[in-house]
This record gives C-alpha cells, sequence and structure tokens, in this order.
C-alpha cells in the first residue's frame, strides 16, 4: 500500500475518498482487492493470514489517518472491546461511565466476578472522574453515552489519566472521527464497531482499534495485535473490503444525517408523543422518552414504516429501537425510551413516518 493520500494536508472528505487505495501505474487497479487467502509465500512481511492481509492494511492505512494513529482491524467492536480490556491487569481497577454500551457492561461484570473493581461513575460527573482515577489501572469512556446520550468532558478527564499514567480507552463509535478524536486528547486506544458509521450500511459486523503512532502508543498497539492474533478474533477480508467502500462515503453520510438528527430534535421537542428529547446537539442519535408507558413506546416502533424496528445504528437507514427491552441495558435507561439512529433519508418523510407512529400511541 502506498497511498498518497496524507491525513495532515487533506480534508477529511478528501482523505476517505484517497486513503487506502494501490499505488498508481499504469493500468493499476482503482481499489485494492479482496485478498482471499490463508497463508503467503515464505519470507515476506506476513507468513499467515492471522496476522495480516493486504485488505486489512488498506482499511487500516484509513481508519488510522482518520483518527491520527495506527489502526488494527478485528471481527467486531466486542472484538476490539476485548483486546482493549485486555490491557487491564487480572484484579486491576476499571473506571468507566455506569452507563455504557451494553456488550462493555457485562465484561466489567465479569472482570469484577474475577476479582478485578469497576468504578462507576455518571458520564457528567467530571470531579468523580479525577478523584477515581487516583487508584486506577484503566479509564473507559464512551461520549456521548448510548443511548442516554450523555457527554464527558474528556480533554479534562482524558488529560488527567495521562498526567497519572492510567492507560485510556475511548469508544468512539458514536462520535465518529469526524466528530471526536479522542487520541488528540490524550487517549491511549480508540475502540470502534466499525459496524455502524465507518462501515455506514448495515452489511458487516467489524471493529477497531486504534493507537497513537509515539513510543507508548506503538508498545500498546503491539499488544492489541498479539491480543487480535492469538484469541483469533480476525477479520474476513470480503467484510473488510466492503467497510473501506463503505467509509469512503462517511462524512457525506454523517453529514445528512446529522443535518436530519437535529432537525427532529426541533421538531420533537414540540411533538405531544413525547415527553423529553435527549440531544447532544451534534452526531445522528438522539432519543426520545415517549409520552406513555414501554407498552406505548413499543407500538410507537410497530407502527413506523419507513423507520426500521431494529436493534444497531449507523446505517444509511432509519433505525428505532425501545432499549429496555434487552434484559442488559442499564436501569438508568427509562423503560419508555426509544433510540433513534437517524439515516440519509429525505428528512420530511422521515418526520412524516415518526409523527404518525406517534399518534397511534
Ligand atoms: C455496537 C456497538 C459496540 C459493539 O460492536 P459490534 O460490532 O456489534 O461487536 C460497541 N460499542 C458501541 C458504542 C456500539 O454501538
Amino acid at each position: 500500500m502506498a497511498s498518497e493520500a496524507d491525513p495532515e494536508l487533506l480534508h477529511v472528505e478528501t482523505f476517505v475518498v484517497a486513503a487506502g487505495r494501490p499505488e498508481r501505474s499504469p493500468g493499476s487497479s482503482a481499489n485494492v482487492p479482496v485478498e482471499l487467502t490463508s497463508t503467503y509465500a515464505a519470507d515476506g512481511d506476513v507468513n499467515y493470514a492471522r496476522s495480516g492481509n493486504p485488505t486489512w492494511n488498506a482499511f487500516e492505512e484509513a481508519l488510522g489517518g482518520l483518527e491520527g494513529g495506527r489502526a488494527l482491524v478485528h471481527a467486531s467492536g466486542m472484538g476490539a472491546i476485548s483486546a482493549a480490556l485486555s490491557l487491564l491487569p487480572p484484579g486491576g481497577t476499571v473506571v468507566a461511565p455506569d452507563t455504557t454500551y451494553n456488550g462493555t457492561g457485562d465484561l466489567l461484570v465479569a472482570h469484577e466476578k474475577a476479582g478485578g473493581t469497576v468504578v462507576r461513575i455518571h458520564a457528567t460527573d467530571t470531579a468523580r472522574f479525577l478523584a477515581a482515577l487516583e487508584s486506577a489501572d484503566l479509564l473507559w469512556l464512551e461520549s456521548p453515552t448510548n443511548p442516554l446520550m450523555d457527554v464527558t468532558e474528556l480533554e479534562v478527564v482524558l488529560g488527567r489519566a495521562r498526567e497519572l499514567g492510567v492507560t485510556s480507552v475511548v469508544d468512539n463509535t458514536l462520535s465518529t472521527p469526524l466528530l471526536c478524536r479522542p487520541l488528540t486528547l490524550g487517549a491511549d486506544v480508540v475502540v470502534h464497531s466499525v459496524t455502524k458509521y465507518l462501515s455506514g450500511h448495515s452489511d458487516v459486523v467489524l471493529g477497531a482499534t486504534v493507537v497513537a503512532d509515539t513510543e507508548r502508543g506503538r508498545s500498546i498497539g503491539e499488544r492489541l495485535f498479539r491480543h487480535r492474533t492469538l484469541h483469533g478474533a480476525i477479520a474476513g477480508p470480503l467484510e473488510v473490503f466492503l467497510a473501506l467502500r463503505g467509509l469512503r462515503t462517511l462524512s457525506v453520510r454523517f453529514e445528512r444525517a446529522s443535518a436530519s438528527a437535529a432537525e427532529l430534535a426541533r421538531r420533537l421537542a414540540d411533538h405531544p408523543g413525547v415527553e423529553r428529547v435527549r440531544y447532544p446537539g451534534v452526531g445522528a442519535i438522539l432519543s426520545i422518552d415517549v409520552a406513555g408507558d414501554a407498552e406505548a413506546a413499543e407500538r410507537v416502533c410497530s407502527a413506523t414504516r419507513l423507520w426500521l424496528h431494529s436493534t444497531s445504528l449507523g446505517g444509511v437507514e432509519s433505525q428505532v429501537e425501545r432499549r429496555r427491552r434487552h434484559p442488559s441495558e442499564s436501569e438508568q435507561v427509562p423503560p419508555n425510551l426509544l433510540r433513534l439512529s437517524v439515516g440519509i433519508e429525505h428528512v420530511d418523510d422521515l418526520w412524516a413516518d415518526l409523527d404518525q407512529a406517534l399518534r397511534a400511541i
């Protein structure tokens, strides 16, 4: 891979299109191929495909450039999260928000059962984060939180973790590198569910980790690489090809979806079927507390025709879900809360469909 795309010189809209292309020569392909191989002829850089694949390299170059570091693609967001949590010593102390992605929350409970400590703090309580960091081994952050949409003061909390030498991880799935680049704020590791915005079409499950291109970052990156290779949660080359193809349109998709989310947040605030809108002011996800109970909220989901009633987020199609239908969801999430992942359809069609569904309560 010898792409000429330099993330320092190009606008992000250009970089996502240009990054991870094959070197140009007469007759060369515009795209990297899907390299379907399990092994390579001896004495090259990589000898077996559990540790490397050229299609991965292209995607990793593009995502690494976007986040300002070095990326590794994993089999799923949870594969990436498991690799990042392996940085936590057995029995160690992790400081995390009191609502996290529920898969992460379940792994934190498993860490406690194995004798470790988890200190859970409300995402906006900066003072408590700073105090808890004094005795932490690992800091885990997500901002905004999902689905309550609380925003953490990342720069302050990550800065303190850096001063204290506490390893820090940010799940940047919801913000994407278009809104936030945690490595520039002092994070050690960025985690993504590539399944969501980066791929953007609800057709693959993939994850990624990114570390800074510094001595400290590269040494953490070595540990993540070892975890990926030895635990074996590696990505299929076809999925990674699709993710890179999706990444090409990230900025146009995210811009459109974010503009529609802002407009829907404004309109929903005055809707008689809505008790509360939770929207951090940026991004393409918002949550609403329906004026009614859990059953009423479920009826809204069943009544939409355009919005896809489904779990997950970040696709081109708009998605709606009552999060508490999952038993592992935090009890802090109200039973009548619906998470709306806004897609790229016309905002008036999205509004009309939501409006009729909310009137069906
Ligand atoms: C979906 C998601 C994950 C898990 O990713 P998978 O690709 O489903 O394994 C982790 N974090 C966040 C914020 C997510 O939305």
